[in-house]
């Protein structure tokens, strides 16, 4: 299952749901690629950027996941939506 998440929104000014977009952003940087998926204020659409790989040489991720990140795979995304490792080292809160 999906987790409900909430974080202070910056568009609000106070904690608010925010929505896994399903979308990944790739930012390379060098050799270095940093990967984060993408959720979203309910109220106010403001986005919050989830680290997923921070500055990681591309090599060092598996061909099919980095494929998946630039095609913004939705299966993908729900994975790391469901995933209460990744979130907690996001540090939002979880419901
Ligand atoms: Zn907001």
């Amino acid at each position: 299952m999906s987790f409900r998440i909430y974080h202070r929104c910056a568009g609000c000014k106070k904690k608010q749901e925010f929505v896994n977009s399903g979308k990944f952003r790739v930012n390379a940087n060098g050799n270095l690629v940093d990967v984060w998926l993408i959720y979203r204020c309910k109220k106010c659409k403001h986005s919050l950027n989830l680290t997923v790989y921070e500055r990681t040489r591309p090599q060092k991720i598996p061909a099919d996941l980095f494929e998946a990140f630039q095609s913004n795979d939705e299966e993908t995304a729900l994975s790391y939506g469901e995933s209460v490792e990744f979130l907690k080292k996001n540090k939002v809160e979880i419901r």
